[in-house]
């Protein structure tokens, strides 16, 4: 079984790795990841108000399918609004666009590399395939992957996930697309030919939260949403980074939450108690400040490192390290980071690979990464459909007019998806919304 696979290997060549069987490098890989991976343990907790929120939690997914050893986990919460259709949907297909988005033969490293890029094709496909369902709705989205050390969050809308470290330092890893809170948003939503603005009552009183016209929406991003204009994108803010493994504890909620509890006390109310009972308390005391006014949920996940499976032996040194010690600084989403270099020397200091919140698709799904395998030229980069030829359209193409675009200049569009990109961009609409006004 060793020898064969292919063949073509010079005898005596240095390059070892290159002809190295894939079980040899699964079995290297699970050796490594016996040292790496955290014990992950979580707990729910939800008040309806409304049935609206809806959450998936999977451990134990399997990145190459068949091997029970190269798993990694998913949390994810939905809060959908204007019915639950569109939050049903996306808890039933994200995670399957997303992971066709990854090529199949790539190591660990490259897979979570390539990670926040599949995140954005997956979110938009799946945006994308709900509309064609002509269904109203819309959901937020809070994608949480773990792997390992590392932790990958994508979100659209305004639910967010908090991540405590060890040594008791906050991060928040999540974006907030409310329009009231991201000015950014709202210039972004205005020059792709929204309105924004408050409800206006018969005297001329504007009340309530600023809200994107038509539709009425107070969010900037989620998945559905075919009533509003087709500025409100599906293009999740995506942050990556990775634990030192002392381990911590991350808190996702949806606005339920965060409308009654500030970040530092969800995480002060629950200190020291094992994850399912810390999402109770949580949930408990942001209906305790505000009264059952929302649908209310909250999921805890504690990386633990593998030895210490009791949360209060790994968490209780937290207390007393009161305050926010740094968060990671909001940036612009002109910036993204790419966060190669590894120099940290604080022990437990979370690390940050990766983080981009552009509503742009053509600088989401262009990468400067090592991974040259990551787009397949003959596949659409969202949808992963199979196009002949001279068939794709460059993602680049119209996004500016000063530089030339090659058709073959990659990643490649079908034609659905370059319509969708165009009218995202407030290019053009894709679709007819006088029909949905009646
Ligand atoms: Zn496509």
């Amino acid at each position: 079984m060793s020898s064969s696979g292919g063949g073509g290997g010079s005898s005596g060549s240095p390059c070892v790795d290159r002809m190295m069987p894939l079980s040899v490098l699964l079995k290297r890989e699970l050796t490594s990841e016996k040292i790496e991976k955290p014990d992950i343990l979580h707990g729910l907790a939800n008040k309806s108000k409304k049935g609206e929120d809806f959450t998936f939690l999977k451990t134990e997914c399997q990145r190459v399918p068949g091997n029970g050893v190269t798993t990694f986990s998913v949390f994810a919460l939905f809060d959908g609004h204007n019915g639950s259709t569109a939050a049903i949907y996306a808890k039933e297909n994200l995670l399957n666009n997303i992971l066709c988005a990854i090529p199949a033969d790539v190591n660990r490293d490259e897979w979570l590399a390539g990670l926040p890029r599949a995140l954005v094709a997956g979110f938009v496909k799946t945006d994308k395939d709900f509309q064609n369902k002509a269904k109203t709705s819309g959901t937020t989205v809070t994608f949480v992957i773990i792997d390992g050390w590392t932790v990958t969050v994508a979100s659209v809308g305004d639910s967010r996930c908090i991540l405590e470290s060890a040594e008791g330092s906050l991060y928040l890893l999540s974006a907030d697309h409310r329009l009231d809170e991201n000015k950014e948003e709202v210039e972004r939503i205005t020059a792709s030919g929204g309105e924004v603005g408050r409800l206006n009552l018969a005297g001329g009183a504007e009340i309530g939260p600023l809200r994107c016209w038509p539709g009425g929406l107070c969010l900037s991003r989620s998945i559905g949403d075919m009533d509003v204009g087709e500025f409100i994108v599906p293009i999740p803010h995506v942050k990556q980074v990775k634990l030192s493994n002392a381990g911590g504890r991350l808190i996702i909620c949806s606005d339920g939450v965060w409308d009654a509890l500030s970040f530092q006390s969800a995480f002060d109310c629950s200190r020291g108690l094992p994850a399912d009972v810390a999402a109770n308390k949580i949930v408990k005391e942001a209906v305790l400040v505000k009264g059952l006014r929302d649908d209310t949920t909250c999921i805890v996940v504690d990386l633990l490192p593998p030895e210490k499976i009791s949360p209060s032996a790994a968490l209780t040194k937290k207390q007393g390290m009161k305050g926010l010690k740094h968060m990671f600084r909001k940036k612009s989403y002109e910036s993204p980071s790419h966060h190669l270099v590894r120099n940290y020397f604080e022990p437990y200091a979370v690390e940050e690979l990766f983080e981009d919140g552009s509503a742009v698709l053509a600088q989401r799904l262009h990468m400067v990464y090592p991974v040259c395998n990551i787009f397949k030229l003959l596949l659409c980069a969202v949808c992963q459909v199979e196009m002949k030829p001279g068939e794709g359209i460059s993602v680049h193409a119209c996004s500016s007019k000063s530089a030339k675009v090659r058709p073959w200049d990659g990643p490649l569009l079908c034609r659905d998806c370059q319509i969708k990109k165009e009218a995202m961009e407030g290019k053009k609409p894709s679709r007819d919304l006088s029909r949905m006004r009646v």
